[in-house]
């Protein structure tokens, strides 16, 4: 069973994992961190969404509204409420699957905060537009959440500079991963010494015990990801058993993972600098693949793809199809999974029903219509078996 993704690990994440701590090695891997994406500080949490809670506070945001966008991570207005703040949903634009920055413009209003602006599946979002907000409205704060986009580029730009602070995910399924993990990147000094002494300050120390239990979690990914494996994993996930390990929402709670204000663990830093070292040749594939998947489904008139777009990261190819569900199953029989990484448009969940605003038509759309294409793997595999498979 060929997975709809998988970490790039190979045995110099091994040696990381088992070289000796070091004190230093979490400010390495921010170091690092902040210099891979051309910003002055880079600043480490247990998660993305405890890094985009901090950095909330950090920017003084409370009983404010801050803008996302519906057809995003469910973590991000997780973090939004717990934050003290009240997310405004946005819907998406029909030519990517990016938030539609006019209406996120039409939904300001003199108690808004912040933009939460996300480049999804690595689609850069629209700094032009960005700009132009930000310069009829200069005291609201722009955050760009690039967790599917560390360094994806509008027109030559790297997205994270553009706005006060960027944030990162890095569990498993990410562009790159520490395990689990989170980052914020900035050039802004006050800002950086602030989210430096809550790192220190209202965070608790990673215990031993977090660090054996990321160490164990790391080691159990090797064969995980191995195929015959996978196989057996991946049927359990289709009978439903896996859903305590897999799925990491629940349609009706804003909650936080148990462990979501104990520091990243020297592990995970470790790991991340591994990573860190191959993100280029990382993005260079995805981005390879993701192209070839344009040209071999151009034709196609029952899957919808975008135009293919320079500067963006592909973290994920994504495509619209009309019968999701009978594209998974043909795909299955042939070994392959593909997956939904979104099948939720968020104002439209038991949890979030409370701060909608009306319709979401477009997100609601993509919610049920998406469906994304395994890019991890080798061009050749991918040209052989995926787009010719269902045709
Ligand atoms: C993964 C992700 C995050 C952060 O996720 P964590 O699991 O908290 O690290 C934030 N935004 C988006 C769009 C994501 O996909």
């Amino acid at each position: 069973m060929i997975p709809r993704f998988k970490p790039y690990f190979s045995w110099k994440e091994l040696k990381a994992a088992f070289s000796i701590p070091k004190k230093d090695n979490v400010e390495r891997f921010e170091k690092a961190f902040a210099e891979e994406m051309g910003q002055r500080y880079a600043i480490a949490f247990p998660y993305g969404r405890t890094a985009l809670l901090f950095l909330l506070k950090a920017l003084d945001l409370k009983d404010k509204e801050v803008i996302c966008p519906a057809y995003t991570c469910v973590v991000v207005p997780h973090a939004i409420v717990y934050s003290g703040n009240k997310p405004v949903f946005v819907d998406s634009q029909e030519y990517d699957f990016n938030m539609d920055l006019n209406l996120a413009e039409q939904a300001i209003t003199e108690n808004t905060g912040a933009i939460i602006a996300t480049s999804i599946f690595g689609y850069p979002v629209d700094l032009d537009k960005l700009d132009s907000i930000h310069k009829r409205f200069p005291h609201i704060k722009i955050i760009q959440d690039c967790a599917h986009s560390f360094s994806a580029k509008w027109k030559g730009r790297p997205i994270q500079k553009e706005g006060i602070a960027a944030i990162y995910g890095l569990n498993i399924s990410k562009l790159i991963t520490s395990i689990f993990g989170g980052m914020i990147t900035t050039d802004n000094e006050e800002l950086a010494s602030k989210l430096y002494s809550f790192q220190q300050e209202k965070l608790k120390r990673a215990t031993l015990r977090k660090s054996f239990k990321r160490l164990v979690y790391l080691l159990a990914l090797y064969p995980a990801f191995w195929e015959p494996i996978y196989g057996i994993i991946n049927r359990l996930e289709r009978l439903g058993l896996m859903d305590r390990f897999t799925k990491y929402y629940d349609e009706n709670a804003i909650e936080m993972p148990k462990d979501y204000l104990e520091n990243l663990t020297k592990i995970e830093a470790r790991i991340g600098l591994a990573q860190l070292k191959k993100y280029d040749s990382i993005i260079d594939n995805k981005i390879k693949i993701s192209k070839r998947y344009t040209e071999m489904f151009a034709t196609r008139e029952d899957i919808k793809i975008l135009p293919f777009k320079a500067g963006a990261t592909y973290s994920h190819f994504t495509a619209l199809v009309g019968d999701r569900n009978a594209w998974l199953e043909d795909y299955y029989k042939k070994g392959i999974q593909l997956g939904i990484l979104i099948e939720y448009s968020i104002p439209y969940m038991q949890a979030y029903v409370k701060f909608s605003r009306g319709d979401y038509p477009v997100s609601k759309y993509f919610s049920e219509h998406t469906i994304n294409f395994p890019n991890w793997l080798e061009i050749t595999f991918a040209e052989k078996n995926i787009g010719s498979a269902n045709g």
